[in-house]
C-alpha cells in the first residue's frame, strides 16, 4: 500500500533554485506501509525520492513526526542526490551508454544489429526514430553481446575455481537492485549443483569489476551466507574486493536507477 504525500520539509534554495516553482517548499514522500513492518524505516533514492517504509498502525501524523525528527538528514540526502544527478541517457543520435567501463555514443544509420567501432555504437536507426525505439535497439543490442560473454566469462572462471563442483545453469537479465545470486545445491556426490543468475548491467561494468562481481557470486559456492567463512574464501578469489566494492557503489549508483524506471 503506497500513498503519496507532501511535507514542508524547507529545502536549502541552492539546491532547488533551477527546478523548483517560487514558493513551493515541500518535498514529495512515498509512504509504503506493510503488515511486515514494525519500526518506520526512511530511504533516499539516488534520484532523491523520499520513502517511508511504515507498519500500518502508524498514521500520517505519526509518519510526520518521524520525518520531522531525521529532517536533517532528510534534506541533505536530497540536496546530495539533486546535486550529484544520476546518468540519464538521452535516447538519440550523440546520446550515450555503457559498455566494458566505456562511454559508447549513440550513432544512427548502422548496420543491421548494430555495430561497436571506435567509441561508437551503430544502429540502424535515424532521427525519426522514437525515443523508444532508441532505447530498445540499444538493449537488444547490449544484451546480443552481453549474453555470450557474461556466461563464456562466468564458466572460465568457474572451472578455475570452483570444480569439482558443476554450474548447471546460468540466468542472465536485467535487474533493478542486484548484480547476481548465486543458488545451489548438494547433489548425492556432495557436489553442487550451482545455478548464476547475473545481471545484464555486468557487462556496462569495467572488465576487472565486471569479474570481481563473478568472483563474489562464486565464493558463495562453497558459502552461502557473508559468514567469515565466505569473506576468507573471497579474499583468496580476489585479494582486490574491498577496493572493487568501493568501486562499484559509483557504478550502482549511476546505473540502477536507472534500471529501476
Ligand atoms: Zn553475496
Amino acid at each position: 500500500m503506497i500513498h503519496r504525500v507532501q511535507f514542508d520539509l524547507p529545502l536549502p534554495e541552492a539546491s532547488l533554485a533551477d527546478e523548483t516553482p517560487a514558493g513551493r517548499r515541500v518535498i514529495d514522500v512515498d509512504v509504503v506501509r506493510s503488515p511486515r513492518r514494525r519500526s518506520l524505516a526512511l530511504h533516499v533514492s539516488a534520484l532523491g525520492r523520499v520513502e517511508v517504509r511504515a507498519p500500518l498502525w502508524a498514521d500520517t501524523r505519526e509518519v510526520a513526526a518521524f520525518l520531522d525528527r531525521h529532517r536533517a538528514w532528510v534534506l541533505r540526502k536530497v540536496a546530495d542526490a539533486r546535486a550529484n544527478p544520476p546518468w540519464e541517457p538521452e535516447w538519440g543520435e550523440g546520446g550515450h551508454w555503457f559498455w566494458r567501463g566505456e562511454s559508447v555514443q549513440l550513432a544512427g544509420g548502422g548496420a543491421r544489429g548494430g555495430a561497436l567501432a571506435d567509441g561508437v555504437l551503430a544502429l540502424p536507426l535515424s532521427a525519426g526514430h522514437t525515443a523508444r525505439q532508441w532505447r530498445m535497439a540499444v538493449q537488444a543490442w547490449h544484451r546480443r553481446q552481453a549474453v555470450p560473454l557474461l556466461e563464456s566469462r562466468a564458466q572460465a572462471l568457474f572451472g578455475e575455481h570452483c570444480l569439482p563442483h558443476r554450474l548447471k545453469r546460468i540466468d542472465l537479465r536485467w535487474m533493478r537492485a542486484t548484480w547476481g545470486t548465486c543458488a545451489g545445491r548438494r547433489g548425492a556426490d556432495g557436489r553442487r549443483d550451482v545455478t548464476l543468475r547475473l545481471n545484464l548491467w555486468l557487462a556496462a561494468l569495467p572488465p576487472v569489476l565486471c569479474d570481481a562481481i563473478l568472483l563474489h557470486e562464486l565464493a558463495h559456492v562453497e558459502h552461502m551466507n557473508h559468514g567469515a567463512g565466505f569473506y576468507r574464501r573471497l579474499a583468496v578469489l580476489n585479494p582486490q574486493w574491498r577496493e572493487h566494492d568501493v568501486a562499484l557503489k559509483h557504478w550502482s549508483r549511476l546505473l540502477f536507477p536507472l534500471a529501476a524506471r
